[in-house]
């Protein structure tokens, strides 16, 4: 682990800490039953403020090869991501895109979700994914794929190789990012003159109005908003030309940069500015509000388990994201409340989450050890959970949500 001193965008100094959720072990770190003698490594997780620039960011960077050269995510396995991204490429090719051949290079590309779509439409796709097991995943559906991290090398290699691209693309990756100067030096060298840079990230904004505070783990370095960004980009001759808010997993930000003045300026970049100054998203106070509020749904909702489970109710956990062990871990949750963790994700399966070290079953396991409650951790999913989940909800289970909702059968109504 490394500590940044600087803020990853301006380079100030003045960082304030203004979330601070103790030390916990990497969210994505699952353990096998053979390591649960063993203690976890645990890294400080707390939020800091750049009183310059506003980035809202993590200054304890834990090494990124030990975060991301073995990955357990993989995108196709997640619902509904595939119809988000088919219509995400939709929007990038008639916007953007006029030409078969065209070329695409993502970045942080996973299983090649997003890119086969463009490869349907005739375009020359590249991805970039350092977890070389999910690049050879990639690689086998007929993407073409790096394993390695973007950076502004493997950009001048890309462009000796292949050329300018049209677009490029990066989605829940620009957050995991540490050096910004090199990624900004990458994106000017490989985008074409009318070139332009998509990418997605969780919004910052999203934890002030939705209590989204589990976005907070080791990968996610930077909590992104609008404002910061804009200076960022302009440090390097590029432009934020609009943004557009989308839901996709919580809130997120589509953000679109071009080289200075290659694009007219959309109403996005204004509108996203103004509303992050009416949160407070620049104001040291406003955090202190938000961490009164996280603290007291830790209070309640751990009162709430615990009252459940005195009554004898049966208790667990519904999915196994990596954001969930964030709140597992800060409401300080365990198999002392929960008995599993249900995921449908077979990589997952036979695993313990970090920290809490609850075990993550299989649906058919979850069938026969139904519970009364389930702790719902992939909340970010509920609409597709609630309709898998018709028949347990009409059978009296209820939901618990991390910010203390409780949803029953009459939301089916
Ligand atoms: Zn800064």
């Amino acid at each position: 682990m490394t500590v940044n001193s600087n803020c990853r965008i301006c380079k100030s100094n003045n960082l304030l800490p203004v979330i601070d959720l103790g030390k916990q072990p990497l969210a994505n770190a699952f353990l096998r039953a053979d390591e649960l003698d063993n203690p976890e490594q645990r890294f400080p997780l707390v939020v800091y403020l750049c009183a310059n620039c506003n980035l809202a960011q993590l200054v304890h960077v834990v090494s990124k090869e030990l975060l991301f050269s073995d990955y357990i995510y993989f995108s196709s396995g997640m619902p509904r991501l595939s119809d988000h991204f088919k219509k995400y490429a939709e929007d990038v090719i008639n916007k953007f895109l006029k030409t078969p051949g065209d070329f695409v290079v993502e970045m942080g590309s996973n299983d090649g979700i997003l890119l086969q779509f463009f490869k349907e439409k005739k375009f020359r796709v590249l991805g970039v994914d350092p977890a070389k097991n999910i690049a050879m995943i990639a690689q086998t559906r007929g993407v073409p794929t790096v394993a390695d991290f973007f950076s502004s090398a493997l950009a001048e290699d890309i462009v000796q190789k292949h050329g300018k691209a049209k677009a490029i693309l990066g989605n829940n990756v620009v957050a995991h990012i540490n050096d910004y100067d090199d990624l900004c030096a990458g994106v000017k060298t490989l985008l074409s003159p009318d070139g332009v840079f998509v990418f997605e990230a969780p919004y910052l904004a999203d934890m002030f109005e939705n209590l989204a505070f589990d976005t907070i783990y080791h990968e996610h370095l930077s909590y992104l908003s609008v404002r910061p960004l804009k200076y960022l980009f302009a440090k390097f001759g590029l432009e934020i030309f609009d943004v557009k808010i989308v839901q996709a997993q919580g809130q997120s930000i589509r953000v679109f940069v071009g080289h200075k003045g290659a694009h007219s300026l959309g109403s996005g970049v204004e509108q996203c500015a103004d509303k992050e100054i009416a949160l407070g998203l620049n104001n040291p106070d406003a955090y202190r509000v938000l961490c009164k509020k996280i603290s007291q749904t830790k209070n309640d909702v751990v009162n709430t388990l615990k009252r459940l489970k005195n009554q004898q109710k049966r208790l667990a956990a519904y999915g196994a994201p990596a954001k969930g062990n964030t709140v597992l871990n800060y409401y300080n949750i365990g198999t002392d409340l929960l008995d599993f963790a249900l995921d449908d994700l077979p990589s997952k399966q036979g695993l313990y989450t970090p920290g809490a070290r609850l075990p993550v079953v299989a649906r058919s396991f979850a069938l026969e050890h139904a519970p009364q409650y389930y702790f719902l951790l992939a909340w970010n999913y509920l609409p597709v959970i609630l309709e898998k989940e018709k028949d347990f909800l009409r059978g009296g289970g209820a939901f618990i949500l991390p910010t203390g909702n409780i949803i029953r059968e009459s939301v089916l109504n």
